[in-house]
């Protein structure tokens, strides 16, 4: 055999290995694949046969005429797999876990998502809201969480918009009536420290008044509370980024108060919001501590001034409560949490730290953890291994005593000893007290902002 013969007869079987190795690379492809789309079609029928196939809040809508199948959106959601794919399109497997981070909608290639509040089936009340944030009466917006969009990012984001908007629409210079300040916001939260640093951007008159300390509902996490936030784009003080997108609790206020110091932000704590009422053009607001008149008014209240009860007898007793901030206060105790979603669950692996000693229980209306991110169900499921906490399924507290509750499992009603209860079963939305100042209230069923 000649040289040529024997380089022609290597190249063959090198060709034939190379086609037979891409035959192989295509089928464990298509094997995994498949894999891949019978867990997640298991995923969505357990949220279906559970009743936790409706999402909650904003969420990505899937145009199956527009997704490519990429999966581009499913690895980059920070709350773990919400969307995957099936049949070749992206679907929403996990809808209550999906708290509206929207980055599924920017990493789509072929813009086949868009973020929605309700759905066709069930719809989801939300403020009358224009893309400005402004409400059905002209001059009155609400941004942030009142809005119904949680996370923190897109609060800043919203307070710096219905700012600007409302900035950009004030009366002509010398029109309408003397008033105390061009710009009044309402809660000391990151929507109300966004808004107000956009007036001082904007050379304007502001009055930001809260009813407790400035932080929002971050003022009030648990110490040392880890919060995942994206970069957001403040006034005056331009971006709010973090290492990994993750920050303290500390840090976190400890930049807000740094950005209130280098821009001069006046905040008038203490000072609660009562009513709003127009009068010849003019907003006027009754506060505790008197009337503020003011041409534009941003209501940033939040949610969580209203956290949702259990409607249970003995609920005002001091040992409930519905917030934690220094876990380090409870030690060697009989403790319950109630809420399988993200609050409860971390308050429970604060709570459950062996060098406290405290007794935890966490009580989860559901068979399992459907309002709550991977990372923290993995962590919980840890330490009920270790025996650090106790997780009751299936639960729900009937009574409160003193020093016992009484719990409802499916076994029947078993009795706890509890010196503390912690609930987080969410929120009330004050839909009742907007509405009271003339702003309406919609149903969504499938609809972003504006629409
Ligand atoms: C346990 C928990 C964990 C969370 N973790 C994260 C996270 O990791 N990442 C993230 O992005 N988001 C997280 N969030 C959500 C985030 O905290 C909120 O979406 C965000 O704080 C909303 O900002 P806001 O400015 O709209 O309202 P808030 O931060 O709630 O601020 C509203 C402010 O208004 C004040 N206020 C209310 N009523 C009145 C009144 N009548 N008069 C005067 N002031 C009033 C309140 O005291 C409050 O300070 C979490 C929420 C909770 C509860």
């Amino acid at each position: 055999m000649t040289t040529e013969n024997l380089l022609d007869l290597v190249s063959e079987h090198v060709e034939a290995f190379g086609v037979g190795f891409l035959l192989l690379l295509g089928w464990v492809n298509v094997r995994s694949r498949k894999k891949h789309h019978k867990v997640a079609e298991k995923k969505l029928q357990k949220a279906i046969d559970t009743q936790m196939g409706e999402p909650l809040t904003l969420h990505p809508e899937v145009d199956p005429g527009l997704c490519a199948g990429c999966a581009a959106c499913t690895r980059v959601c920070p709350e773990g797999d919400i969307l995957k794919i099936i049949n070749h399109r992206a679907v929403l497997v996990s809808p209550t876990k999906c708290v509206g981070h929207g980055e599924c909608e920017q990493a789509c290639p072929t813009n086949a998502i868009s973020l929605v509040f309700g759905t066709k089936t069930r719809g989801m009340d939300i403020p009358r809201i224009t893309s400005d944030y402004e409400t059905n009466v002209p001059g009155l917006y609400i941004a942030g969480e009142l809005g119904g969009m949680g996370l923190i990012r897109n609060a800043v984001k919203q307070g710096r918009l219905a700012a600007d908007h409302a900035l950009a629409h004030l009366p002509k210079d010398g029109a309408g009536a003397a008033v105390d300040t061009d710009l009044l916001v309402v809660g000391g939260g990151p929507a109300g420290l966004a808004a107000a640093l956009a007036a001082i951007e904007a050379k304007r008159r502001y009055i930001l008044i809260e009813q407790n300390s400035f932080g929002g509902t971050v003022f009030n996490f648990p110490r040392q509370k880890i919060v995942m936030t994206k970069p957001a784009e403040l006034p005056v003080v331009g971006q709010m980024r973090f290492k990994q997108d993750k920050v303290t609790k500390e840090e976190l206020l400890a930049f807000w108060d740094e950005a209130r110091r280098k821009s001069g932000l006046q905040v008038r704590e203490k000072v609660k919001f009562e009513t709003v009422e127009k009068k010849n053009g003019v907003f006027e607001v009754k506060t505790s501590q008197g009337l503020i008149r003011a041409h534009k008014v941003i209501l940033a209240l939040g949610v969580r001034g209203s956290p949702r009860r259990l409607g249970l007898p003995n609920e005002d007793l001091p040992k409930v409560t519905y917030n934690l901030l220094e876990p380090e206060q409870y030690q060697g105790r009989d403790v319950a949490v109630v809420g399988g979603g993200n609050a409860g669950v971390e308050a429970a692996q604060y709570l459950g730290k062996p060098s406290l000693g405290n007794r935890v229980t966490l009580l989860v209306r559901g068979a399992g953890f459907d309002r709550c991110n991977e990372e923290n169900q993995k962590i919980i499921r840890d330490m009920e291994s270790r025996g650090e906490v106790k997780i009751w399924y299936q639960s729900s507290v009937a009574e409160i005593h003193p020093d016992r509750i009484q719990v409802k499992r499916e076994s029947g009603v078993e009795s706890l000893a509890n010196d503390y209860l912690f609930v987080f079963a969410g929120a009330e939305m004050p839909h009742k007290m907007l509405m009271g100042f003339g702003i309406q209230i919609e149903k969504k069923f499938g609809t972003g902002l504006g629409k």
